[in-house]
């Protein structure tokens, strides 16, 4: 298999965390996803798409153990 965005043979399978929007909080979601090394672009497989649905339906209805690791701020500019 080669990258379909920059057509680097160099993928391979690793544990990424996958950002999942609940309403202004993000949740992150350990997959294990097939990465392009060259230039990063994932390549989802059904049962991983699959898995984060659940968990974003899980997430929504508060039913998904999570801990806080770090807050994002925004910046006050004009
Ligand atoms: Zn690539």
């Amino acid at each position: 298999m080669k990258c379909v965005v920059c057509k680097s043979p160099d993928i391979q399978m690793k544990t990424v965390e996958e950002e999942i929007e609940i309403g202004n909080e993000i949740i992150l979601i350990p997959v294990d996803v097939l990465v392009c090394l060259n230039c990063g672009e994932r390549y989802y497989d059904r049962k991983t798409i699959k898995k984060i649905e659940e968990l974003k339906s899980k997430a929504s209805s508060h039913d998904l153990k999570i801990e806080v690791v770090g807050k994002v701020f925004k910046a006050l500019v004009a």
